[in-house]
């Protein structure tokens, strides 16, 4: 008999309570050799004036148990109160969100019967960093951040969570046919960690023809790994086609801590009602077992789960109008079934061997160890962005110009993104937000930081409030920027 590992469990908001308690007890049915922490995050800690929505002593049980169980939570409309889950999974490092999507067909209504998919979402960075600026009066902005290691660390765990689970192909999805830089980074490296797993299959799609073709034909898909934002639109389009949003559970994995939960959120116009289905939850639940390292009891909650849907036992959501049980009845029936395996669908038998740390090479210190690359990075001019909605385009580009030198020449002015002097279009749009390109004059070999300070004074001098600047570099001779819109 194992001894029980301590998991740390969340209730959670709106239908959390009672997916969770109708978890717990199919899990102790089951023999799951488990020892809850509970502890409170959410609505009721962001009301009690925590923003994170998490308390000190909440962290000090996950940081010990490293293993956390959560329901969805409710987070509270309006400012200042931060995403818990965005939180949790930077703070403990959780950087794959892993959800496998899978049709139940004919026992679930789906017009995509043989679909069998899991999306790996990068879970840390991209437009999730959360670093959002208003910069001027009409402008605001939010850094997309793609890192290489970062990156090497998600893609690599979806090439070793393919050949452990035995599948054959990995897709990648970006948009590097516009972000040449952040998704061309993130596709270039998927290129490079490909070559390392020969034994697999891999292709890329640009993600809004990829998204289609998930939400056509998603039996072509085996494997697909993404920046966060794509991930999490891609993941709710995949989990909806197979039949509901109420089935798939999801794990966000790091290389110290995991956590499992439902991908749907906490449903407040069913909360208290009895109603619930708890699958999302209970299919997180089976994750969490597999990767504490007890496979049989994931595997006997998996089937007995598989035999309830083949007895056509459903919750309103799956039944669709058609004759469905209450949340305590659908539980009741899986636990009635554990032991029994399904007679239609493939029964699921998880592999012994899987253990905690055993599971996964740990991603961050392989990449942080990998040797540097060798790069010399050279300082190329500076894009300096000026807040002005008094003058036009040609106003300030003939200004700028005449006072650029000596060190730089004034190469272009966009506006959002798009080339306004010289020699732009009366037809574009303009804001009030201006970034202005200097490039080295012939007469400079490379720029410095002083110079640039020098730059911005004369920029100053001539009227202008400038906003931020941003460094033009090379590395390697290569540019690390992109040209404007019509440059
Ligand atoms: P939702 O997933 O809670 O609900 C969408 C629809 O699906 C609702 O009609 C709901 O009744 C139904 N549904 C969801 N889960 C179900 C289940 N298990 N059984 C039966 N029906 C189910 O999404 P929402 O309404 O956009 O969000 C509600 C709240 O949940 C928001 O506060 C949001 O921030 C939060 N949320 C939390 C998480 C999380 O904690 N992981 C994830 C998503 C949303």
């Amino acid at each position: 008999m194992t001894s029980k590992r301590a998991i740390t469990v969340a209730k959670g908001d709106g239908i959390g309570p009672e997916i969770m308690d109708a978890t717990l007890e199919i899990l102790n049915a089951a023999g799951a050799q488990i020892e809850p922490e509970f502890i409170d995050i959410g609505e009721k800690v962001y009301l009690s004036g925590q923003s994170a929505g998490i308390a000190d002593d909440a962290w000090e049980s996950l940081r010990r148990t490293k293993v956390f169980l959560k329901a969805p939570i409710t987070t509270p409309q309006g400012g200042g109160y931060k995403s818990l889950n965005v939180t949790i999974r930077k703070s403990l490092g959780l950087y794959a969100n892993v959800r496998p999507n899978i049709s139940y067909d004919p026992f679930v209504k789906t017009k995509h019967p043989n679909m069998d998919l899991v999306i790996i979402r990068e879970n840390e960075e991209d437009l999730y960093a959360g670093i959002e600026h208003q910069q001027t009066p009409e402008v605001v902005q939010c850094l997309k951040l793609i890192t290489r290691p970062g990156s090497e660390k998600i893609i690599r765990y979806a090439f070793e969570y393919a050949r452990k689970n035995n599948r054959k192909k990995v897709t990648c999805f970006s948009k590097d046919n516009i972000m040449k830089l952040t998704d061309g980074l993130f596709h270039k490296v998927f290129n490079e960690i490909s070559a390392e797993y020969p034994d697999i299959e891999t292709n890329h799609w640009i993600i809004d023809i990829g998204i289609a073709k998930i939400a056509d034909t998603p039996e072509d898909f085996d494997v697909i790994v993404m920046p966060n934002l794509y991930g999490d639109i891609a993941s709710d389009v995949a989990a909806q086609i197979t039949g509901s949003v109420g089935l798939a559970g999801s794990s966000n994995i790091g290389d110290q801590c995991a956590m499992f939960e439902a991908i749907h959120g906490s449903a407040p116009d069913i909360a208290g009602k009895g109603i619930a289905n708890p699958s999302g939850l209970i299919n997180g639940a089976i994750m969490m077992l597999v990767h504490i390292g007890q496979p049989e009891v994931a595997s006997k909650i998996h089937n007995a789960w598989l035999k309830t849907l083949e007895d056509g036992i459903y919750t309103g959501d799956i039944a669709k109008g058609a004759a469905s049980v209450s949340t305590k009845e659908f539980t009741e029936a899986v636990t009635d079934r554990l032991g029994q395996n399904p007679k239609t669908i493939t029964p699921i038998t998880y592999s012994k061997k899987a253990k905690e740390d055993e599971e996964y090479p740990k991603m961050s210190p392989l990449v942080k160890d990998r040797p540097k690359p060798d790069v010399v990075r050279t300082l190329d001019g500076v894009d300096v962005f000026l807040c002005n909605n008094e003058l036009t385009s040609d106003e300030i580009g003939k200004k700028i110009e005449a006072i650029a030198g000596p060190e730089f020449k004034f190469v272009v002015m966009t506006n959002r993104g798009v080339k306004v002097y010289p020699g732009g279009f009366p037809e574009t749009f303009t804001t009030d937000h201006w970034r202005c390109r200097f490039n080295l004059s012939e007469s400079n070999a490379e720029a410095t930081n002083a110079q640039i300070r020098h730059l911005l004074e004369r920029v100053e001098k001539a009227g202008f409030d400038w906003i931020k600047t941003e460094n033009l570099y090379r590395f390697n001779g290569e540019l690390g920027y992109s040209l404007g819109q019509g440059q």
